[in-house]
């Protein structure tokens, strides 16, 4: 499918009713969640009613072609509060991790445990990072060992998004050390199980509706068919990755590398709800006898941000369509599209709080709490410093920019006589050169075919 802007009926409908959720639910939530760092269970089950929060909506999303409805509803969920939206969507992310580990029947019997229903929710988790290793994901220490029918894992996590309070935790635990993170596998921990705890819930800069915890896990037996993938599966790749030395694939990082433009385009939604802020404050504030947004000191920054937050959706969109049509990221588009948008959204918040003065400084107003908010985004799901080795990896690849990349469709004629072909060209000059001799009545119609297509007149005020 080739890549277009223009919505569906049905994004527009989600466009439209996600954008109404935020503004009539988690806006009016947002400054009391994040005031006492409270996890907004009410607004989850709002979003359950709604039909933000079940298992099928989240495959729908994924399942669009076009690629735009993820982001679409990320962008806009994420403008009403970031801590909540993440409360809101991390089952998702766990999720994403189950879906490309586990079995068709294991996806079955899991993705209902990471929703519920409404009247009866349920959390999920996805528990990769440790103290020792958050980036570097070799130095994960949480180990898994089959004992009969049972894995017993040990090992200790910390910054999980749902940790300890979670129905399903999906775990990242290695069952060959000798392979490094190629010897890890995925795991499947329900809430309660005995080894499972809780070692404290973690106090927060930003996005401060989200729980978010340190874990252990002692001794923790699960059954062994919760080990994603399976046996053989299991087997395979170890096998594969020694080897390849190992080399190989793992299953953790590749439900990373699914989520960052999801997670890009979260950034949006709170750089759009600042930038957004800041424009209508600076047309409201009035300094040395006019609106500050018509000092350039002002309308500047704010000028680069407008261009800079649409450039950073364009990569999150190419990013978000790549995945919906299973392309593979040559050069690194997905980290590129989490990178831009995650620096875009602090600048932004950064220059709202700038725009707004003393105001902006105060609780007063939502800015300094959406500028806590967006710093997150530097740094989880892969800093800014890894999104950049990982597109400078990809440095060296010589794959052309991906509109060489891609086929052509539309007719083989549009080849010959298409838009910029030498047939028309050449065409098109002769015309020009017979044009002047010719009576225009004779010319209306070969004109007709040449000129650009009109546009419809606007009146504008500036040159522009
Ligand atoms: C609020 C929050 C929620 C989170 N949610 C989850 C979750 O749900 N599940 C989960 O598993 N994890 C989660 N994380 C963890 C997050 O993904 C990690 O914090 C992140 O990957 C960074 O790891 P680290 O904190 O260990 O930092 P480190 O890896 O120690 O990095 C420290 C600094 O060194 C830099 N650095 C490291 N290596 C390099 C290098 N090679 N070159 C240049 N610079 C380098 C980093 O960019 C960073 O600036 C969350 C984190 C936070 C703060």
């Amino acid at each position: 499918m080739s890549y277009g802007f223009s919505l569906t009926p049905a994004q527009q409908d989600l466009v439209e009713r996600t954008h109404a959720f935020s503004r009539d639910v988690i806006r009016p939530a947002a400054e009391h969640h994040d005031r006492v760092e409270e996890f907004p269970w009410a607004v989850l089950e709002q979003a359950a009613q709604e039909g933000f929060y079940n298992p099928l909506f989240y495959r729908d999303l994924i399942g669009d072609p076009t690629g735009l409805s993820l982001p679409l509803f990320m962008e806009e969920l994420f403008w009403g509060c970031a801590g909540i939206g993440l409360s809101i969507v991390m089952p998702a992310l766990a999720l994403s991790a189950i879906a490309q580990a586990a079995t068709p029947e294991q996806l079955m019997q899991w993705a209902p445990e990471c929703f519920g229903e409404p009247g009866d929710l349920k959390l999920a988790a996805l528990c990769v990072s440790e103290p020792e290793g958050g980036s570097d994901v070799r130095n994960l220490r949480t180990q898994a060992r089959r004992d009969g029918d049972e894995w017993v894992l040990d090992g200790h996590k910390i910054w999980i998004g749902n940790g300890g309070i979670a129905d399903v935790h999906v775990v990242n635990a290695t069952v060959d050390p000798g392979l490094g993170h190629r010897g890890q596998a995925l795991f499947v921990v329900p809430g309660g199980t005995p080894g499972l705890q809780l070692v404290r819930k973690l106090e927060k800069l930003g996005c401060r509706a989200s729980h978010t915890a340190e874990l252990r896990f002692e001794g923790c037996r699960i059954p062994a068919e919760n080990l994603l993938g399976g046996d053989e599966r299991l087997e395979r790749r170890l096998a594969e990755a020694s080897a390849r030395n190992g080399d190989g694939r793992s299953s953790t990082l590749g439900a990373f590398e699914q989520t960052r433009p999801m997670v890009a385009a979260q950034a949006l939604g709170i750089a759009r709800a600042a930038f957004e802020f800041a424009c209508e404050y600076a047309s409201k504030r009035e300094a040395f006898g006019g609106p500050i947004l018509d000092k350039q000191g002002i309308s500047f920054p704010l000028a680069d941000l407008a261009a800079d937050l649409d450039a950073a959706r364009l990569l999150t969109w190419r990013a978000s369509w790549m995945a919906a049509q299973q392309m593979e990221y040559h050069h690194a588009e997905g980290s590129m599209a989490k990178l831009k948008a995650s620096e875009v959204a602090v600048r932004a918040t950064e220059h709202a709080i700038q725009v707004c003065g003393g105001y902006g400084y105060v609780r007063d107003l939502p800015v300094e709490k959406w500028y806590r908010d967006a710093k997150l985004y530097t740094i989880f799901e892969g800093t800014s410093e890894i999104q950049r080795m990982v597109i400078g990896r990809t440095l060296e690849d010589p794959a052309p920019p991906l509109h060489h990349r891609l086929p052509a469709d539309g007719r083989a004629l549009s080849r010959r006589f298409g838009r910029g072909t030498k047939t028309r060209s050449l065409a098109a000059g002769k015309a020009m050169r017979v044009a002047s001799r010719t009576p225009p009545a004779l010319m209306r119609l070969p004109m007709k075919v040449l000129t650009p297509p009109q546009k419809p007149r606007r009146d504008q005020g500036s040159r522009s």
